[in-house]
């Protein structure tokens, strides 16, 4: 079965990066997999079963020969991307669509690797029916996808449900074809594509398997009774969103091989859900009543329904929720710029989303991420309201929506207008939030030259746009005679200046010209330069609104290119 992975890449323990070369120790740095060599990996028979995404670094006729070996079938096969032992290129050789393409994307922003890209959607930025995210697509995919990628009419057929927003944006629902039909269902009743030629049929994954076993279950026993679980709803695996359990079996080998994303609850989480099939036995063992039903519940979040009470084989326990259509905006922080320092639950959270909406500049910051199955809108700077008024809208539709913000999205981002403009709009159109959180730019700044914010710390943004330039002020002198940090973000643009004059103005009256400060510009971005300087030294024309500047404190230490705050733990600091 062939499943789409939100969380695919790059997972350490599922990759392998086969190569002779030291150079290969660079891709490992960003992917955090081993190296095998060459001769080694040419005998490791079951290379394609114990691993999810191989990268080879050597010349690509290598690569074939040693693949060629292994059993070729495309619904098991991993990904594998073939990397130039100068690390120019790199070449997608199988998967593309199951993480080959976004690892090579990856290693574009990470490593500067241009990326080959053979698959023809991706090319056209087409949306790739496998690829459309919760949507599971059955049939004809090829020659449909044919008719998506040469822009060919094809007929929508929606039975009582919405259509992939992807979708909706390509083709009108009376649009007419009558050799390629795009069937879109729910898939409550089972449904199964008649493998008509020109016919694919689109259901939304909705169910949810939650999974309780002993630590000796094997692969084979809870596969058994997924199918023979899933086979009484009528339903097959192409139908599940993802898997739940108990924390401590999250790694466990039987629910691993199942392939799909599992999300994990701890005990205490679990005990809290009301289910029909407590058991005392699983308590006494793990300290919650119910695992199975439980995970599934919490798994399929808030109005979700158990539509398969909890069975049994010896070594384990499953049982199935269903998830109700209700839509989500997700605001996701993807950090300062590099994709190195963006959260993993941030790169699900991107994936998993049907519509991706940010300012043009973010959006850049996650291409890897993104795929042409997404519908991927973007905005000027200046049109924040459009931003969320649109992430609601699709939401309350029942769209999987996710709202990018540098950073973190509780940061002077996005977040915080988002309940706005909720409280505004009130809550008619039933929707999901959920704030994922990023690394903040003065984290990652921090972070180039020590441990300036290592003591107490104050965030101000010197942009009077909204807030009246009073209240700053007002908070600068309050704060300067403080022992805390200052950090500045917004700290001046090519239209405002003067803020930034007199916060410093401010400070030096009362922390001295001497007072030690860091600039931080373009972190972990193309042209990133740090350094630090004093309030007296300061060239205020070095500093823009891609900068960060943080003011150190009294405790604050400079030691030649480091810069950090001491927290007393010598008498000095008291
Ligand atoms: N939500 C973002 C902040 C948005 S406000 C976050 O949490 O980081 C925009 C300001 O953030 C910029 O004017 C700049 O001061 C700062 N900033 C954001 N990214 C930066 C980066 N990579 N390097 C330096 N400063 C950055």
């Amino acid at each position: 079965m062939s499943t789409y992975r939100p969380d695919f890449y790059p997972s350490a323990e599922k990759t392998v990066i086969i190569s002779n070369s030291p150079i290969a120790g660079e891709i490992s740095k960003v992917v955090g997999a081993r190296v095998l060599p060459l001769k080694e990996a040419f005998y490791h028979s079951s290379l394609f079963e114990h691993f999810e995404l191989v990268i080879y670094v050597c010349a690509v006729p290598i690569a074939v020969r040693a693949i060629a070996r292994l059993a070729l079938d495309k619904a098991k096969d991993p990904a594998v991307v073939c990397v130039d032992e100068t690390l120019a290129h790199c070449v997608v050789l199988l998967g593309a669509h199951k993480g080959g393409n976004q690892v090579a994307k990856y290693l574009e922003s990470t490593l500067k690797i241009r990326p080959v890209i053979t698959t023809a959607s991706d090319l056209n930025g087409k949306p790739a029916l496998d690829q459309i995210p919760t949507y599971f697509a059955q049939g004809d995919l090829a020659s449909v996808q044919r008719q998506i990628n040469e822009a060919k009419p094809v007929a929508l057929v929606a039975n009582s449900c919405g259509l992939p927003n992807v979708l909706e944006a390509l083709y009108t629902l009376d649009e007419r074809s009558q050799d390629y039909i795009i069937e879109i269902a729910r898939n409550d009743a089972g449904l199964r594509n008649d493998n008509n030629k020109g016919h694919v049929l689109l259901t939304k994954k909705r169910l949810v398997l939650g999974i309780g076993c002993s630590s000796d279950c094997s692969p084979d026993e809870l596969s058994k009774l997924v199918q023979e679980s899933l086979s009484v709803l009528n339903a097959d695996l192409g139908q599940v969103l993802c898997a739940a359990t108990i924390d401590i079996r999250k790694d466990h080998p039987a629910i691993v091989s199942l392939g799909l994303e599992v999300r994990a609850y701890g005990a205490d989480e679990l005990q809290e859900v009301r289910v029909p099939n407590p058991s005392k036995v699983v308590d006494d063992a793990v300290g919650t009543a119910s695992v199975a039903e439980a995970a599934c519940l919490l798994g399929a979040s808030s109005g979700s329904q158990l539509v398969l009470e909890k069975r049994r084989s010896p070594k384990a326990t499953l049982a199935i929720a269903q998830i109700q259509d209700r839509g989500v905006v997700s605001v996701v922080g993807v950090g300062p710029g590099s994709p190195l320092l963006r959260t993993r639950k941030s790169e699900i959270v991107l994936r998993m989303a049907e519509v991706v909406i940010g300012f043009e500049g973010y959006l850049n910051l996650c291409r890897d991420v993104l795929t042409p199955g997404q519908l991927q809108l973007s905005y000027k700077i200046g049109e924040e309201i459009d931003r969320v008024d649109r992430a609601i809208k699709e939401a309350s539709r029942g769209a999987t929506v996710a709202l990018v913000c540098s950073g973190d999205p509780g940061v002077y981002a996005m977040a915080s207008l988002l309940y706005e403009r909720r409280s505004i709009q009130g809550r008619a159109g039933s929707y999901d939030i959920e704030i994922v959180p990023g690394v903040t730019a003065a984290l990652a700044a921090a972070s180039t030259s020590g441990a300036i914010l290592g003591h107490d710390h104050a965030y101000i943004s010197l942009s009077d746009l909204l807030t009246p330039w009073a209240f700053i002020r007002d908070a600068l002198v309050n704060l300067a005679p403080t022992h805390l940090a200052l950090i500045f973000y917004n700290p001046r643009s090519k239209n405002r200046r003067h803020q930034f004059r007199e916060a410093m103005e401010i400070l030096k009256g009362v922390r001295g010209a001497d007072a030690p400060v860091l600039v931080a510009k373009a972190v972990s971005r193309v042209g990133q330069s740090t350094w630090i300087t004093s309030i007296g030294e300061l060239d205020e024309e070095s500093i823009d609104m891609e900068t960060v500047v943080i003011v150190g404190g009294p405790w604050t230490v400079v030691d030649e290119d480091i810069i950090y705050t001491r927290r007393g733990y010598d008498d000095s600091c008291n």
